[in-house]
């Protein structure tokens, strides 16, 4: 199968050049697949999703797991995201969750994603992981005047219809407890809601992982699967695991070669990051920037920033449509002027890191977890950029799943059964690109 992007953005091989790898060593920890094995559960992806689900079947039902991911563990979207942990992982309105779904299903949606920003929360405290915990709840800013009121219903409908505290903030009462700049008119929180460092927490559940009895293997992409009688051959690197139970978590980085029922349901997004060198204290007194929380610009387009713990800047967007390293890099250059535009006091800061990975939307724009109907072969994906709150108790729900003699999960419809194939899905980046004309016109004001 050709790729969506250039091939840049698959290089399995080569670690990204994040600021999340240079405040932790990923070096030499787990062996590459070299040895033919069988077990009886397979985990292909070692993100938050795969990683997850193999502690939980390890440690919960001292089931036999063997994890298999194609670059080093912390190579996937886990390892690089904002780590915002936000909610709900839908790009979807509630109204139209209503209409669809109905208020029971919807209601559930949203208390299964406050159970998973929990769960999150729960893996850092029982394993104890030191991934930099910072924030109490989510901030969502209006970037314009127009956009205050549609925050003010939102704020209103998680209170009334989901139970979520919500809190409204006026332009001159966030500018006192959130920041200042050029794009913040009023703002929003919500709770549950924090910051971690991805990677960090990934590597931590990976450890406990292991601890557990985990087989893990970096390194080791997996090419080929096949059924025989029953049973699942998973290939790679020349060699080969027989299993009764294959879980796919492979999410944006399915390069839909692996498992035919599979492919062409995700259209992968480029996220791209920016990070400054530490600002000063005058500088962030410039724009009043007090918070360490999470913040969200709601414009369609929207983007989000923090301040971390050493005082540097993350600023994060939607990316190109190309994906290759020189295309990365003039996306980062644009998101910096964006970023200055925003907050132009620091026009003068360097930014010292940038990078992207894949995000995956589906045409049902919520998460899909399950099985496929007449196979061993589970499945999670489509977290729809929000998996720092999602994938690991998705990861959770699918161990339980596959130690069920039930089929069902007790989870919201919203989560269950596959979106539908994208029509012609060579064409999928230029569905992508009719929506970002779309969202860019309705940015207008
Ligand atoms: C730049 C960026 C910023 C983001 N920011 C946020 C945020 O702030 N908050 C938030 O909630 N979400 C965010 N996300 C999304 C979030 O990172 C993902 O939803 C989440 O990490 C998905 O976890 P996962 O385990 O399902 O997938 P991944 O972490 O991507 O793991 C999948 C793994 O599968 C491996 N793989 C693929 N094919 C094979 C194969 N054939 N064989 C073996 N292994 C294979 C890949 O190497 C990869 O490591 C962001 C994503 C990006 C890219």
């Amino acid at each position: 199968m050709a790729n969506l992007y250039h091939n840049d953005i698959y290089k399995f091989e080569k670690p990204i050049n994040s600021y999340w790898e240079s405040t932790i060593s990923t070096h030499g920890k787990y062996e590459t697949f070299q040895k033919d094995l069988s077990t009886n559960v397979v985990v292909i992806g070692g993100g938050y999703t795969g990683m997850s689900c193999a502690l939980s079947l390890a440690k919960q039902y001292n089931e036999e797991v063997v994890l298999l991911e194609a670059g080093h563990i912390g190579w996937g979207s886990s390892g690089r995201n904002a780590g915002f942990c936000c909610i709900p992982p839908a790009k979807m309105s509630v109204k139209k969750m209503f209409k669809k779904f109905g208020k029971k299903e919807t209601k559930k949606f949203f208390q299964n994603t406050i159970e998973g920003s929990k769960f999150t929360k729960n893996l850092i405290s029982e394993y104890n992981i030191d991934c930099d915990l910072t924030g109490d709840r989510n901030f969502e800013v209006a970037p314009h005047p127009s956009y205050f009121e549609s925050i003010k219903d939102e704020a209103e409908t998680y209170k009334k219809e989901f139970g979520i505290e919500t809190q409204v903030y006026s332009k001159e009462e966030f500018n006192e407890i959130g920041h200042g700049g050029n794009e913040q008119f009023g703002a929003m929180s919500y709770q549950p809601g924090f910051a971690i460092n991805p990677l960090k927490f990934l590597l931590g559940m990976a450890n406990e992982a292991k601890k557990s009895g985990v087989k893990i293997f970096q390194k080791s992409k997996v090419t080929k699967i096949e059924k025989n009688n029953g049973k699942y051959k998973i290939i790679s690197n020349g060699h080969t695991i027989k299993a009764n139970k294959v879980v796919m978590a492979t999410n944006g980085f399915y390069k839909d070669d692996i498992f035919p029922q599979l492919n062409n349901m995700i259209l992968p997004v480029i996220s791209n990051i920016i990070i400054t060198r530490p600002l000063t204290k005058d500088e962030i007194k410039s724009h009043n920037f007090i918070t360490n929380n999470p913040v969200l610009n709601i414009r369609n387009l929207l983007f989000y920033y923090r301040l971390l713990k050493d005082n540097r800047f993350l600023f994060g967007a939607r990316g190109d449509l190309i994906g290759s390293e020189k295309s990365s890099l003039e996306k980062s250059k644009s998101m910096e002027k964006q970023m200055k535009n925003v907050f132009p006091n620091w026009s003068n800061v360097n930014i010292d890191f940038h990078w992207r990975g894949l995000v995956a939307v589906t045409a049902k724009f919520t998460p899909s977890i399950g099985k496929l109907d007449d196979d061993e072969i589970y499945y999670s994906f489509g977290y729809q950029a929000n998996g720092v709150n999602t994938a690991p108790w998705s990861g959770n729900q699918l161990a339980r799943l596959i130690m069920s003699n039930s089929k069902e999960l007790d989870i919201s419809n919203l989560y269950k059964g596959l979106p539908n194939k994208f029509p012609f899905p060579k064409l999928r980046l230029f569905y992508l690109r009719l929506a970002l004309a779309y969202y860019k016109f309705m940015d207008k004001y």
